[in-house]
């Protein structure tokens, strides 16, 4: 905070050198601070102490709120963003939850695909759940990365050169909070030409039902 003010220069002018030098507090206390929650995050699941808040909401307004601080940074590599969601379709899934999950893909989406790229962001209903699926033209993941690339730290190293910022444990909380869920999230990707990361939802209905266990954890059966 106290980095931003500097950088406001309401107090005085910073010199270019200074200016640089507060840009770097910023970027680096972000990037600490996305770390920590992070951390912090992965461990609170991995204790068994994270508790889904189950509700039912509409898809296409979660989708577009997370989509509001994400919108940005596709427009500033000039990325275009479709979206394929049917405008009155529910979930029933933690919804803060789900705006994590997709906030997660869609922020890598950005992060790996060149600019003037283009990525899709699809849910629709099926017979046994939701499916939502996140498509980039972006650079790919060579197929003997593909599964490592859910594991806690795991950066493939030639592609994440010069875009270092992240954590490398998004996908590993992404796919903890689908399994959560009860649902299995998967990668299909071509180096060069794209991937596409799909997560399932099972819902509460004819096929699933949610069970709350004595200890308060929710866990769904009937699949
Ligand atoms: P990070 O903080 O590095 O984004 P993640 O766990 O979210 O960590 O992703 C792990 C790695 O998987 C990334 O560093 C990147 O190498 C690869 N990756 C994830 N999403 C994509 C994508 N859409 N396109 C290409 N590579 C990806």
């Amino acid at each position: 905070g106290f980095a931003d003010l500097l950088a406001e220069e309401l107090k005085g002018a910073l010199n270019p050198d200074q200016k640089r030098f507060v840009g770097h507090v910023q970027r680096d206390s972000r990037h600490l601070l996305e770390l920590i929650n992070d951390v912090l995050d992965l461990s609170k699941i991995e204790s068994g102490r994270l508790e889904l808040h189950l509700e039912q909401f509409n898809a296409a307004e979660a989708i577009a709120e997370t989509m509001a601080s994400l919108r940005p940074l596709a427009e500033n590599k000039q990325i275009s963003i479709n979206e394929m969601v049917d405008p009155v379709l529910r979930i029933t899934a933690d919804r803060l939850r789900f705006k994590e999950i997709l906030s997660n893909l869609v922020s890598n989406a950005i992060k790996f695909t060149p600019e003037k790229g283009q990525i899709t962001i699809e849910c629709v209903e099926r017979s046994d759940g939701i499916l939502c699926a996140v498509t980039d033209t972006g650079i790919g993941i060579d197929p003997s990365e593909q599964r490592a690339i859910f594991d806690k730290f795991y950066q493939v190293g030639s592609t994440t050169r010069g875009i270092r910022e992240g954590t490398g444990l998004g996908l590993a909380i992404t796919k903890n909070l689908v399994q959560l869920h009860s649902g299995i999230i998967s990668v299909k990707s071509t180096p060069g030409a794209g991937s596409r990361f799909q997560f399932t939802l099972p819902q509460v209905g004819s096929e699933t039902a949610v069970k709350e266990s004595a200890d308060g954890r929710i866990s769904w059966s009937g699949l």
